[in-house]
Parts: structure tokens; C-alpha cells; sequence
């Protein structure tokens, strides 16, 4: 096995690979550079391609930003409706009716119109299902 040993020579091969790739990676960008610099018309190519997909990156990008707080608000919009993000005790019964209890005093809260709740004790107006918004 001479003195490099088994692990040796796979280190080897694999470095000697990896350099291979190095050294072709490197000459492509530097020809392809070399090529962009003295290529007047690949540079008008380049800035052509460019300018035609740069209104698209940016629209993918806002929507794909857009996308991402949208799904964001969502999950926030179901947690509270559900009640599992700030552990206000709701219960939807079968008949769909909300009994919400006021967060401040943790009492029911009693219903004054349609979607309008009050706290009996400290006065404050909840819209039903959205508790932590004081009207
Ligand atoms: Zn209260």
C-alpha cells in the first residue's frame, strides 16, 4: 500500500477532483469575463437579457415577499380565531355561537349586538372573535 494508505489515496482522488473542478470553474468564469470584456456584442446581449427579465425578477420577488406575509397573516387571522394564540378560553358549539371572555378581567363577556361584545367588568367593547381589539 506504500505509505499514503488506503484513506490517503481516496483523499487524493477526491481532492485532486475537486481541485480538477476548481481549476475548470475558474477558467470558464475567466473566459467567459475575458470574453464579456472584450465582446461588445455579448455585453449588449447581457444588458439586453438583462433589462427584458428584470421587471419579471421583480415581480416574482414582491409577489413571492406578498405570498409569504399573506400566508403569514392567515395563520395569525386562524390562531385567533381559534383562540390557541393567547389562550382566551372561546368555545364555538354547535350552533356556532362565540362566548368570549374578556382578557383583561378573564369574565364572559356579554353580547350588546350583532358581533359587538362588552366586558361587565371593566366596560371595554370587544367585536366577537377578534377579543383583543377594544372598540
Ligand atoms: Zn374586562
Amino acid at each position: 500500500m506504500g505509505f499514503l494508505g488506503l484513506p490517503g489515496i481516496i483523499a487524493s482522488k477526491y481532492g485532486v477532483l475537486i481541485v480538477g473542478q476548481l481549476v475548470v470553474n475558474v477558467s470558464l468564469a475567466l473566459w467567459l469575463y475575458n470574453e464579456y470584456v472584450h465582446n461588445p456584442f455579448m455585453q449588449d446581449y447581457l444588458s439586453n437579457t438583462w433589462s427584458a427579465i428584470w421587471p419579471l425578477v421583480t415581480i416574482v420577488g414582491v409577489a413571492a415577499i406578498g405570498a409569504g406575509a399573506f400566508g403569514a397573516y392567515r395563520m395569525r387571522r386562524e390562531l385567533v380565531a381559534t383562540g390557541k394564540s393567547n389562550n382566551i378560553g372561546i368555545e364555538v358549539g354547535a350552533n356556532l355561537t362565540t362566548l368570549d371572555i374578556c382578557p383583561f378581567c378573564d369574565l364572559p363577556l356579554k353580547s350588546i349586538s350583532e358581533g359587538r361584545l362588552q366586558c361587565r367588568n371593566c366596560r371595554r367593547y370587544f367585536k366577537s372573535s377578534l377579543p383583543k381589539v377594544p372598540a
